[in-house]
C-alpha cells in the first residue's frame, strides 16, 4: 500500500494536514533515516523515505555498534533480527610502536541491557532496518528519488525530485542524506568545525585472516593501524597515509598488498572486499531544526571514527527526534517540542566530537618523541587502578544527561539527579513471566515506575488518568520477595520483581523513588512518592499536557488504543524547563 492511500485510511483528519501526501519526509535510506522511519512507522505516522540511490549502500563502513543503539533496535522490535550480525563484548586494545599494551578497553556492564562494545557488519544491519518497515503499512520507501528541493510553506514542506519525479508535500522533512546533506544546505545552516589532514586506507576484507575475535589500534609512529573483526569473518584494517604519498599510491593494490604485509604473513592471499583512502572530519551542523526541516545522522555531525560513535550517534539521533515528531503530528504534541530535539542532541553530539578527535590526536602523532612521551605518560596511569578502570569501563564515553529540553529538573543542574539521564534496564521477573527485559514491560511510549508502592495512591487518580490518556504503562519494581504479594495489585499497574537487584541499587543510589520515563527510556522527571502529583503537574505545564486535541492517527498508545491527549512544550529551546521546587522530603 502507498503512503497516499493508507493515509486515506485516517478516520479523522484535521485542516492542517488535510493538504498534505504524508506526514514526514525522510530523505535518505541510510540507518539514521531507516532507525526513524521505523520509529515512525510503529506509531502509525504517515511516512516517505526517499534516497537517490537504487540499493541500500551495501559495503562495510561503521564496525561499532553500542548499547544505547541496540536498545533502540530493541525499542522498534527488530533487535533478534540485528544480533546475528553481531561480535558482542569486543575488546580494543591499544599498543605502541613495540607492541606493548598501552590500554584496553572491555567495558563489563551492561547496565542498558545491552554489551556497550559490539562488533557488526553495517550493510547487514542497515538491511535489517530496510525490511523492518515492511511491517508497515503507513511507511512506503521510494529509490532513484534525489531530493532536488524543499519548499516551505505554512501548514507543510513541498519536496521536489530531481529527473520530474511528482513533488510529495509533507508536514515535516528529516534530511538524513549523509555528510554531504542538500537538506543542510537548504536550511541554510552551516557545518562547523575541521577535517583533518591525515588520510586513512581503508581496507574491508573477507575470510578473515587473522580471525580472532578481538580489535586493535596499532599507536606506532612508523605507521599508526587499526585491525577490527566484525561477524561473518569480516575484518577492518585501516592504515594511516603519510603526507609524501598520494591518493593514487595508496589506492595501488600493490601499495595495499604492501601495507597488509604489516599485519598478515601472506598479503597476496587476502580477500579484499574493497579498499579506499578518507579523511576525518570534526564537524556540526550550527542548527538540527530550522522550521519544519530537520537533520538527524552525518548530515548533523561528522566524528572521526576513534570512538566508533558515526554510526551509533545517528541512531541516538533517531530515539530522541522519533517520538517527538511522532507525539507532534498525532497532534499528542505541539510544535515546539521539536525544539528540543536540537537542544537535547546537538550539544551531546559535541561532547562527541571532541572525544573522538581528542582519541585521533593520541593515536596519531608520527613524531617518535611525542609518541615517545605520550607512551609514557599512559604506562604511567595504567598503574593506577582508578584510571586503568576509567579506560577499561569506558567512562569517558559522554552520556545523554539533558539539563534542558524535555525534562523537568526537580533542583536545577543538581549533579545527583538522575532526571535527563537514560533510565536501567535491568531483567526482571512479573508473575507470569521470568528474566524479561524491562523496555520490554515497559511498553514504547511513556512509562511511570515507581519503587514498592502503591503507584494509583501515590500519583492520585487525576495524574494516573492524565497518563493513561498519553497512552503511558504504569510500572512498580519490588524486591523479589514481595512478588507474589497481591495487596497493591490494580489492573493498570504491572508489578516487576527485581530479579537481579539492580533496581534497588539504582533507587538505593538517588533520593528519587518515583519515574516519569520519555519514550526513549530517559528520565523525564525524578521525585520522592509525596511529590508525585507535583512533578506530574510539573511536567503537565513544561509539556503542557491537556486533554483534547490529536490528529485521529492512530496514536502510540501502548494498548492500542488511540487518545487525544495534547503534549506541549512551550518553553523555547534557550530556555530553562519548569522546576519544582524541593523543601523538605
Ligand atoms: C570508512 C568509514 C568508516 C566508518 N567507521 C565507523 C565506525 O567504526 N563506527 C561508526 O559508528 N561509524 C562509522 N562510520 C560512519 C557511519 O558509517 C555513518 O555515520 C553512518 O552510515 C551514517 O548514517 P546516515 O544514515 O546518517 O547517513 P548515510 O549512511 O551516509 O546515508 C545517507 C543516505 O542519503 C542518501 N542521499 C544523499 N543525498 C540525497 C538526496 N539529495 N536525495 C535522496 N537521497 C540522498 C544517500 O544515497 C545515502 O543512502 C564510518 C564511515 C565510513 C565512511
Amino acid at each position: 500500500m502507498t503512503v497516499a492511500a493508507a493515509k486515506g485510511d485516517r478516520d479523522t483528519e484535521t485542516d492542517a494536514d488535510a493538504d498534505v501526501d504524508v506526514d514526514v519526509v525522510i530523505v535518505g535510506a541510510g540507518p539514521s533515516g531507516l532507525t526513524l522511519a521505523n520509529i515512525l512507522g510503529l506509531q502509525g505516522v504517515h511516512t516517505l523515505v526517499v534516497d537517490e540511490r537504487d540499493t541500500l549502500i551495501d559495503y562495510p563502513r561503521g564496525v561499532g555498534l553500542d548499547d544505547e543503539s541496540l536498545r533502540t533496535f530493541q525499542s522498534i522490535g527488530l533487535v533478534d533480527r540485528v544480533l546475528p550480525h553481531t561480535v558482542p563484548n569486543q575488546i580494543l586494545r591499544f599498543f605502541d610502536g613495540n607492541r606493548r599494551l598501552l590500554a584496553e578497553m572491555a567495558p563489563p556492564d551492561a547496565r542498558f541491557g545491552w554489551p556497550k562494545r559490539n562488533g557488526f557488519v553495517q550493510p547487514m544491519v542497515d538491511a535489517e532496518l530496510h525490511s523492518g518497515l515492511d511491517r508497515f503499512d503507513c511507511v512506503e520507501v521510494r529509490f532513484g528519488h534525489r531530493m532536488h528541493t524543499c519548499v516551505e510553506t505554512t501548514n507543510g514542506v513541498t519536496v521536489e525530485f530531481a529527473d520530474g519525479q511528482p513533488a510529495v508535500r509533507a508536514r515535516y522533512v528529516v534530511g538524513c542524506d549523509g555528510g554531504r546533506s542538500a537538506t543542510r544546505r537548504l536550511m541554510g545552516v552551516s557545518f562547523d568545525g575541521t577535517t583533518s589532514s591525515t588520510r586513512w586506507l581503508v581496507v574491508d576484507c573477507a575470510n578473515d585472516p587473522l580471525g580472532h575475535p578481538n580489535s586493535e589500534v596499532g599507536a606506532d609512529p612508523r605507521r599508526p593501524y587499526v585491525s577490527i573483526a566484525i561477524a561473518h569473518g569480516i575484518r577492518r584494517f585501516e592504515f594511516m597515509i603519510h603526507p609524501d604519498e598520494t591518493d593514487e599510491e595508496a589506492d595501488d593494490p600493490a601499495f595495499v598488498r604492501r601495507m597488509l604485509g604489516q599485519l598478515v604473513p601472506y598479503p597476496e592471499r587476502v580477500d579484499m572486499i574493497r579498499h579506499r583512502v578518507y579523511t576525518h572530519h570534526s564537524r556540526i551542523a550550527s542548527s538540527f531544526r530550522k522550521g519544519r526541516l530537520m537533520l538527524a545522522g552525518d548530515a548533523a555531525h561528522l566524528m572521526p571514527v576513534w570512538q566508533g560513535q558515526g554510526y551509533n550517534s545517528g541512531i541516538r539521533d533517531a530515539a530522541n527526534l522519533g517520538w517527538k515528531l511522532a507525539a507532534v503530528v498525532t497532534g499528542k504534541a505541539g510544535d515546539d517540542l521539536l525544539d528540543t530535539y536540537d537542544t537535547e542532541r546537538r550539544k551531546h553530539a559535541r561532547a562527541m566530537i571532541d572525544l573522538s578527535t581528542m582519541v585521533g590526536r593520541v593515536i596519531s602523532p608520527t613524531n617518535r618523541r611525542v609518541a615517545a612521551l605520550r607512551d609514557r605518560v599512559i604506562h604511567a596511569a595504567s598503574v593506577v587502578p582508578s584510571l586503568k578502570r576509567y579506560v577499561l569501563e569506558m567512562r569517558f564515553k559522554p552520556m545523554p544527561r539533558y539539563q534542558q529540553g524535555a525534562v523537568c529538573h526537580t533542583e536545577s543542574g543538581s549533579p545527583n539527579s538522575p532526571t535527563g539521564t537514560l533510565f536501567i534496564q535491568p531483567r526482571v521477573d512479573t508473575r507470569d513471566t521470568q528474566n524479561a527485559m524491562l523496555d520490554d514491560l515497559l511498553g514504547s511510549g511513556f512509562a511511570v515506575l515507581c519503587w514498592s508502592n502503591n503507584l494509583r495512591a501515590v500519583l492520585g487518580e487525576p495524574a494516573f488518568g492524565r497518563w493513561k490518556a498519553l497512552g503511558a504503562r504504569f510500572v512498580e519494581a519490588r524486591p523479589m520477595t514481595q512478588l507474589p504479594w497481591t495487596g497493591h495489585d490494580d489492573p493498570e499497574v504491572v508489578i516487576v520483581g527485581d530479579r537481579t537487584g539492580a533496581l534497588k541499587s539504582w533507587f538505593d543510589v538517588y533520593p528519587d523513588s518515583v519515574l516519569f520515563l520519555r519514550p526513549d527510556r530517559c528520565i523525564a522527571g525524578a521525585c520522592i512518592a509525596q511529590r508525585a502529583p507535583e512533578m506530574s503537574e510539573a511536567l503537565t505545564r513544561v509539556l503542557h499536557l491537556t486533554q483534547g486535541g490529536g490528529s485521529g492517527t492512530d496514536g502510540a498508545t501502548t494498548d492500542g488504543k488511540s487518545d487525544r491527549a495534547v503534549l506541549h512544550v512551550a518553553q523555547s529551546a534557550s530556555e530553562s524547563s519548569g522546576t519544582v521546587t524541593r523543601t523538605t522530603r
